[in-house]
């Protein structure tokens, strides 16, 4: 085993540490007090290759393996998870997905605009009433008679919704019950009868466009539909084992983030006469955070060689995923208890950093439906 990082990760590494100072850091907060983060970093993540990591280059894809994938999704989680999260969807369920179950000319219609930005994806699964039970949900596509579908119902908490040219949606296509009866659709965001509205009052994830989306009667080919007919919680499920990779890598940036304010104001702020790093109990502090990074960061870039060498990482996946989201929101805690009440407010970074490590045990899976995944593996037994 050898987890030193080749000249090539290294470097782009750098580049996505670079970037981050040059176009994030210097405007998280005021991205974070507007509510949205500037949409021309969008652009930018495309010019620098950073939407089109692991696809290939016919496509306009950047190439590279999952490790360079997940170091490049942890510097931009280690600067803004708003714009983290632009990325993981995007590309890490929408355009790896098309990748990987569409045929010639989706790849083709598709690809290229997400890989360069001047496209951006949504990924459409989750419902008013059905989030963690996602095999159960209701938007139904009924064949129009002519080779087509017509499609309603209505999506919740759609990361990117409202920027989103395309969505990668589910509905039901056929009366089987549960999971079964799901198949996935590429949908254009102009689609008559589709409406979009924005979820305000976030917690965190500001920036972030999150959207509920609405589908009355809107018509689709035949040619929207994404792999086999019926097999739609497959493409969702694959698509999710790998974006939980992601947010795993995503969380060790947040954590990552708190260690280095911690330790920069730990040794700087001074109480009782001293800097207080030196009393204890802040050291306590931070060498928790400290554990939480590296096992975090070392399960997450297990799943990223697993998948590079072909082998299974769904249930690796889950335990990365699961582990880094509770690690993130301690990491954050423990880094804002050493800033005292100046971590209470948003001109030092480790609030934002709370709030937004907060939705990870939440998104692509619950930290309970995490556990339920891993339990099944272990045992055979769901308890679904
Ligand atoms: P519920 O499923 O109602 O769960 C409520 C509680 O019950 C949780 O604690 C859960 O763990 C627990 N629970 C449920 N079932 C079980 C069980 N069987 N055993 C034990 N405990 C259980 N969805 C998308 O499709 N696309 C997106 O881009 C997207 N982005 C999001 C962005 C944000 C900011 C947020 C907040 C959500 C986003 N989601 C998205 C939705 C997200 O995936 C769901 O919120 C999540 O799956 C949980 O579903 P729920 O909110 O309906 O909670």
């Amino acid at each position: 085993m050898n987890l030193e990082l080749t000249e090539e990760q290294t470097a782009v590494r750098q580049l996505a540490r670079d970037f981050v100072a040059r176009e994030i850091a210097p405007h998280v907060v005021e991205w974070d007090r507007a509510e949205s983060v500037d949409r021309s970093i969008v652009r930018k993540l495309g010019e620098v290759g950073f939407l089109g990591l692991t696809i290939d280059e016919e496509y306009g894809g950047s190439g590279g393996d999952h490790l360079t994938y997940c170091l490049v999704t942890e510097e931009l989680g280690r600067g803004d998870s708003s714009v983290r999260g632009i990325v993981s969807v995007s590309l890490g369920l929408v355009a790896k997905t098309i990748a990987a179950w569409g045929d010639e000319e989706q790849r083709s219609q598709w690809l290229p605009g997400l890989t360069s930005g001047a496209s951006i994806g949504c990924f459409g699964l989750t419902e008013p009433g059905t989030g963690s039970d996602a095999g159960n949900l209701t938007t139904r596509a009924v064949p129009d008679g002519g080779g087509g579908y017509v499609l309603n119902g209505t999506k919740m908490f759609i990361t990117n919704g409202t920027w989103a040219d395309v969505v990668l949606l589910f509905a039901r296509t056929n009366n089987t019950p549960g999971h079964q009866g799901i198949s996935a659709f590429l949908i254009p965001t102009d689609t008559p009868g589709l409406s979009r509205r924005t979820v305000h009052g976030k917690l965190g994830l500001r920036g972030q466009a999150t959207a509920e989306l609405v589908l009355e009667d809107i018509r689709v080919p035949a040619s929207a539909m994404l792999g086999p007919e019926g097999k739609g919680f497959s493409v969702a499920m694959s698509a999710l084992a790998k974006g939980r990779m992601s947010v795993a890598a995503g969380c060790v940036g947040i954590a990552q983030a708190a260690l280095d304010a911690a330790v920069t104001y730990a040794t700087e702020r001074e109480q009782f006469g001293k800097p207080i790093a030196r009393h204890q109990l802040v050291q306590e502090l931070i060498s928790d955070i400290a554990v939480d990074v590296d096992a975090a960061r070392l399960l997450t870039w297990r799943v990223a060689d697993l998948i590079d060498r072909g082998q299974p990482f769904a249930t690796q996946s889950s335990q990365a995923k699961l582990f880094a989201s509770e690690a993130a929101v301690r990491a954050a805690n423990n880094a804002l208890q050493v800033f005292g009440g100046y971590g209470y407010i948003d001109e030092y970074p480790v609030g934002k950093l709370l709030r937004d490590a907060r939705v990870m045990t939440l998104y692509e899976g619950t930290s309970q439906i995490q556990k339920l995944v891993i339990g099944r593996a272990l045992t055979g037994v769901s308890a679904f």
